[in-house]
């Protein structure tokens, strides 16, 4: 097994809002091992956005991690102040996001939001090595003409070329982990698979371990060498990814995997799963997922399921593995 760059442990992170406490993320543990790319899938609020967000120091106004522990190159930031997690943004662990335009900064060109993270992090660089810096990534990422593009403003990229340069900021310092959260969603089919075929190419030059958050199973069957499935601020299922594409243990990722169209069927009816996530500022007693799922038992609306093992990589938190209730599935 490769070294761990990143663990989290129990991490319970919480949103203070006017209409109460939402529990966005409750008790989830994960690795991410050094150059493999782990994909986090659920759909929207299911709590996998906050879960990077809090790994960044980037939660929301009222947000925060109640507890927890996030190991990252060996020493603990779940309580860090800004001023730390300044060091390590960018430097360590970068992030890149589903709207480029509004995370890059509209009034700043293009060249100078590179150097800038190069003058925060390398610090002994000079302005010629930082600007030449600048015209290796704006080139590595594929944007043409990057001595032209290097002076020019993010309104003046198309939204392909925008996600490239978001690229190019986030591994300016060649960062050990890239956070990316739903970074095509924004871009049509053809760009979208441009992008992913970029992350891959640049993972393998600058050796970058991955966490991916997707609602999008192609997306992760193009990407992910690893999958966590989230679902009420819990994972509810892990494992390498033939194993939750192909043995899918929990009802849940099985809803998920029935949403994927059969491009073979031209006139079928899309699957969707019926009723909506649970309301996380009083989430359930029990499994999460119990008011949607149509083999839930009595059990499942009282008591959390634990954690059953199928091989060493693959779990899944559902009663339906307790050998009590055999016959049911
Ligand atoms: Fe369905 Fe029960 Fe399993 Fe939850 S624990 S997914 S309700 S069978």
């Amino acid at each position: 097994m490769s070294k761990t760059l990143l663990e989290v442990k129990n991490m319970h992170v919480s949103i203070h809002t006017d209409s109460g406490v939402i529990q966005a993320v409750r008790g989830v543990n994960f690795e991410l091992h050094e150059s493999e790319t782990l994909a986090i899938v659920g759909e929207s609020g299911s709590g996998k956005s906050i879960t990077n967000k809090a790994i960044m120091g980037l939660l929301p106004v009222g947000g925060r991690i109640d507890e927890g522990e996030v190991i990252l190159n060996g020493r603990d930031t779940a309580h860090f102040s800004e001023k730390e997690m300044n060091t390590i943004r960018g430097a360590e662990v970068s992030m890149i996001f589903q709207d480029p335009l509004t995370s890059l900064n509209p009034t700043m060109t293009v060249g100078n939001q590179i150097t800038e993270m190069l003058m925060l992090h390398k610090p002994g660089m000079t302005p010629e090595q930082r600007k030449a810096r600048a015209l290796e990534l704006l080139d590595m990422v594929g944007i043409p003409n990057p001595e032209e593009r290097f002076g020019q403003y993010p309104h003046q990229f198309s939204g392909g070329m925008r996600q490239r340069v978001m690229i190019s900021i986030a591994l300016a310092c060649e960062p050990q982990i890239l956070i990316a959260d739903e970074p095509t969603t924004a871009l049509d089919v053809t760009i979208q698979a441009q992008i992913l075929e970029l992350m891959k190419k640049l993972q393998k030059k600058v050796n970058t371990s991955i966490i991916i958050i997707t609602h999008n199973l192609g997306v992760v069957s193009s990407m992910a060498d690893r999958v966590q499935v989230m679902y009420g601020g819990r994972f509810v299922e892990s494992g390498v990814l033939d194993e939750v594409f192909y043995e899918t243990k929990h009802p849940y990722t099985q809803g998920l995997m029935d949403s994927i169209p059969n491009m073979q069927l031209s006139n079928q009816k899309l699957y969707s799963i019926p009723g909506t996530p649970p309301d996380l500022i009083s989430p359930p007693h029990g499994c999460p997922f119990a008011a949607r799922c149509r083999y839930c038992m009595k059990v499942c609306e009282k008591i959390q399921p634990p954690e059953f093992t199928f091989s060493e990589t693959h779990r899944a938190s559902c009663w339906l593995y307790d050998d009590r209730a055999k016959g049911v599935f």
